[in-house]
Parts: structure tokens; sequence; C-alpha cells
């Protein structure tokens, strides 16, 4: 019933459930990571007879090799709306790379200021800033979403110190989409830059940084490959080349320099300089290939699809008693397909295990790396803070999440509704049967 299945890799592997059947596996945990595209992992096989290292060698492969990985830029600037010439691709391992890089030339660059990130970010977006710059948070709504009243206000009280304003495209945690370019807007009018964690929201949407004249440009915006069909250990920082241009490499050794001696050393130029050592060719090839086939789908497409089945859900469990969605989304359709919730008396730990173990249905559940938001959401009390800081507290707050991708179909959402409602009916069973560690 979807066309775009046949894609993927891995979409029909059984799986053993307790109780010794089999069932072919769901996942519901895209937002960790997707399956690559099957012509990702072809490219990869195919190109793996062509690779070589490169930039050093003048042999027929590492001239090949470098060709696709230096000309692999442009395809990733078109694919975001960057500008060739003004904007700057850095490969780095993941998000949580690049976010940690750009934090280090804003460092090198700035050495103090404020940096305004906000409750909902996850720790990636957060932790890299902090014992380096002055960082404040801006609140969110009662529903989750960002207050940007807030932000202007914080923008105000700070009066221009504000270096960055370093915001997730999308949560991880609600699926909530931020408008970044209203968000731009506000940044730039108080002389600051912005920054997207793109993280959720590149793998999910049409994403437009907008030329280097618009207010609502995008400075920054990182990303990670393992969360759009293709492996792990390749991601993207995007920035401009007059900021980048003016650090010196964070990581430092091989293809960083220009000319070395005993005693004096000239940086190569970007982006060899921002990528120290053999870099990761075939992580890029694979990217590339990715893209194109997001590209061949649409963005626009697979987006409408995704929120689709987002709504779907939302509509069926919120007809299933003890069932809690927390009104997230009341208000609100601007989202990726991303569904937290919990289940009236059970913990999240123990319905994200039955949904394995009797469904073969994969779903992460916990804190998502966001404990700041989660903290927030569930309002958890400062008490219960000081005694988990202490240890004392083993079991956390959390959800349930569901994130869906592009090959996830309506059948599979009625597998998890179906099973979702045999919990509700048997509660006190399922809590006998898998009973909640301490
Ligand atoms: N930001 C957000 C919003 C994320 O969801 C994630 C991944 N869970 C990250 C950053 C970090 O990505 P990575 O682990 O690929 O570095």
């Amino acid at each position: 019933s979807n066309p775009y299945r046949n894609l993927i890799a891995g979409v029909n592997t059984i799986v053993p459930l307790k109780g010794g059947n089999f069932t072919t596996y769901i996942n519901f945990d895209n937002a960790a990571t997707t399956p690559p595209f099957i012509s990702v992992v072809n490219r990869i096989v195919d190109f793996s007879q062509w690779y070589s290292s490169i930039h050093r060698g003048t042999g027929y492969k590492s001239k090949l090799s470098s060709e696709i990985y230096d000309s692999s830029r442009k395809a990733i600037l078109d694919f975001v709306g960057g500008t060739c010439g003004k904007d700057c691709v850095i490969y780095v391992k993941n998000t949580t790379e690049a976010i940690n890089k750009l934090s280090n030339m804003y460092k090198e660059i700035y050495g103090t200021g404020v940096i305004l990130s906000t409750s909902m970010e996850h720790h990636s977006n957060d932790l890299p800033w902090r014992y380096k710059f002055h960082v404040d948070y801006v609140n969110i709504d009662q529903e989750g979403r960002l207050d940007l009243e807030d932000l202007e206000k914080k923008l105000q009280a700070y009066r221009g110190m504000v270096r960055l304003v370093t915001v997730t495209g999308a949560s991880n945690v609600t699926g909530y989409k931020n408008p970044i370019h209203q968000i731009a807007r506000l940044a730039h009018k108080y002389g600051a830059k912005i920054l997207v964690d793109g993280a959720q929201l590149v793998p999910h949407c049409a994403v437009d940084m907008k030329p280097h004249s618009s207010p609502e440009h995008i400075d920054y915006l990182a990303f990670s490959a393992h969360k759009m069909y293709a492996p792990f250990g390749i991601g993207v920082l995007i920035g401009p080349n007059s900021i980048f241009d003016q650090c010196s490499p964070d990581y430092k050794g091989g293809g960083t320099i220009d000319v070395v001696t005993h005693d004096y050393i000239k940086w190569a130029e970007l982006p060899d300089k921002e990528e120290a050592g053999t870099p990761n060719v075939m992580g890029v090839v694979a990217l590339l290939e990715s893209i194109n086939i997001l590209n061949s789908i649409s963005m626009e497409y697979l987006d409408r699809y995704e929120r689709s089945l987002a709504q779907y859900t939302y509509d069926h469990l919120s007809k299933i008693p003890d069932i809690d969605l927390y009104n997230f989304h009341k208000n609100s359709n601007d989202r990726v397909s991303i569904v937290p919730f919990n289940i009236k008396g059970l913990h999240h730990s123990q319905v994200a295990e039955i949904l394995s173990e009797e469904a073969g249905i994969g779903v992460r559940n916990g804190c998502f790396c966001a404990q700041p938001y989660i903290q927030k959401l569930l309002n958890v009390s400062n008490e219960e803070i000081d005694e988990r800081k202490k240890g004392n507290l083993k079991i956390r707050p959390g959800f349930v999440r569901l994130s869906f991708g592009l090959y996830n179909t309506i059948e599979e959402i009625d597998a998890l509704i179906g099973i979702l409602k045999k919990i509700v009916d048997n509660k006190e069973h399922y809590m006998r049967e898998y009973p909640l560690e301490s």
C-alpha cells in the first residue's frame, strides 16, 4: 500500500516474539535512526571497488574519490537552500559533532557573550554551549511549544550581547516544528545569528536556508545522515565562509595545513582545515545517494505523507481510554511525524517492552536526550530532580515515542492500535507479566 516501502532495506525482517512466535518487525523509531535505502547500500557496495584516500593520491581511484567528495558539497547546499560561494559545507560525524565544532569556533572568535538556547533542545544543542558562554533558555508554553514572546523579551534584555540563537528545527520529543524563519528574523533584528539543529527537520521536510541578504536567512544548519536513510558516521555543518575562515581547526592534523615547519603553521583553506584526517568518503557517497532519492520522491510529498500518519495515529489513540497524549498539538499542525504518549498506570519502559515482546514493534521510551524539556512537559518537581541527582530514584519520567518514516503504513499503525487497546484492556495482566524494574 506504500510504493516507497520497496526502497528500504529490511522492511520485511522477521523477529521473534515472547512465547516463541515470529512476526514482521515494525519500526516506529525513525527519529532515532532510519533504516537505509536499498540503493544507498548498493551504492556503498558498488563504490567500494572505486574508493581511495582523497586529495593526496594521483591514481585514478584517488582522483575519482576526490572529485565525488568535493562536488558533493554543492548537492548538499542545493538540498537545503544553502548559497554556493558563501556557505561552507563541513563534513562531520553527526549533528552532535557539528554543534560542538561550531561552539568551539564561537569560543575562539567571540570569547564571551550570550547564547540563547531553548527549553526544548536535545542535549546535543545545549551542553556544547555550556561552560563556554552564558547560556539562557527560551521558555516553552503550556502545550510544549516555543514561546516566541519570551524569545524576543530575552533578545531585548540581553541588548546586543546575544551571539547566537540556537534552536531545534523540530523537537525529537513532541515533533513540534519551530518557525525557524520567524526566529531568524527576530535574531537578526537584535544582531544575533541563528543555528538550526536540523537533525529532526532535514529528514522530514523541505528546508530552505534562504539567501544571505534575507532577514530570514538561516546562518548555520546541522544534521545527521543516519536519520535520513543513510549510514552512521556522517553529518553536516553548514555556515558562512566568512565566519569559518576566522577559526583555526578544532582538530588538527593531516589535511588541515598548507605550510608547516617545526615553528610555523599556515592552515589550509576551508573546508579542508576543518576536516582533519582521512575523510569519510564512503559516508558522503551514501548521503548523496540518499539525497538523490529524497529529491526524486520530493520532500513536500514526504512531509505530507508522514504528517498524515501522525494525524491518523493521534485520531485513533485519542479514542482509547487511558492513553494520554498530553494535549500536544492540540492547537498546532506544525509538526514532524512524532507522537509521544503514555498509558495511565504503566511506566513508559513497560509499554515499550510489551510492544516489542508481544507485537514486534520497535519504539523508543524515556527522555530522548532532552531531560530539561521532559521535566517541564511533565512538571517534574525540584525535589524529584534532587533525589535523582543523589542517585536515589532510578525510575525516570518520560514518554513512549512513535516516530514515522516514509515507508511506514496505516496497516502498521492499525497493528499498533490493536495491541495498545489490548494492553489497556488487560492492564493488570501486563503489569504482572512485565514488572517494573526498580
Ligand atoms: N538534535 C536532535 C533534535 C536529535 O533528535 C538528535 C538525535 N536524537 C541530535 C540532535 C543528535 O544527533 P546525532 O546523535 O546524530 O549526533
